[in-house]
């Protein structure tokens, strides 16, 4: 009968032993699924980057912590985060990229901007950037790093999908998810 399991990370775990203390196993289990296909999950809309492995504690956290707020607001921003994370935004450079007929303006009608793809919706567009939102106001000055980085790690800042390097975790402190260890990507 199998009674062992080696991660790919190489960590064993007797199955029979394991039954004490089943949320690591668990765990373990489901970074080994999901590690099998992050590649082509990279090669999905903007998901460059993600086959280095993703961390998905802290990628969720804010999600998680959205959906405990009753209030209305939250729950729009929410809808928004969740549609670019799971990559079912369609700036209008996507569109073009999978239609035979062309559906109109290329160019941003709020900017004027001749390419209207993420990185310019999510980082460029000087209209969006000048909104009086203190959350845009707030991240505006990390613009230059996403020009720099996007390219190769879309995932991070296109859809707000954090690759596991990113994650500077203290050991013993792997699976806390109320504070961020980040290096600078
Ligand atoms: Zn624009």
């Amino acid at each position: 009968m199998l009674n062992a399991w080696v991660s790919p990370q190489g960590n064993s775990y007797e199955l029979e032993a394991a039954k004490n203390n089943i949320q690591g196993l668990l765990y373990a289990l489901i970074d080994s699924y999901n590690d099998l296909h992050y590649v082509r999950a990279s090669n999905h809309y903007d998901g460059k980057g993600m086959q280095f492995c993703v961390n998905w504690q802290y990628t969720l956290s804010l999600t998680y912590a959205m959906r405990k707020s009753k209030e209305s607001t939250v729950f729009s921003r929410l809808a928004a985060l969740e549609t670019v994370m799971s990559a079912a935004s369609w700036p209008q450079t996507r569109v073009g990229q999978t239609t035979i007929t062309a559906l109109g303006e290329e160019r941003c009608q709020l900017c004027g901007a001749d390419v209207r793809d993420s990185l310019l919706t999510f980082w460029n567009c000087s209209y969006i950037n000048d909104l009086d939102c203190q959350y845009i106001q707030d991240t505006n000055h990390l613009a230059p790093l996403a020009n720099q980085r996007a390219e190769e790690f879309a995932c991070c800042w296109l859809r707000g999908i954090m690759p596991k390097s990113f994650a500077q975790i203290p050991e013993g402190k792997e699976r806390l998810t109320d504070r961020f260890y980040c290096i600078p990507p």
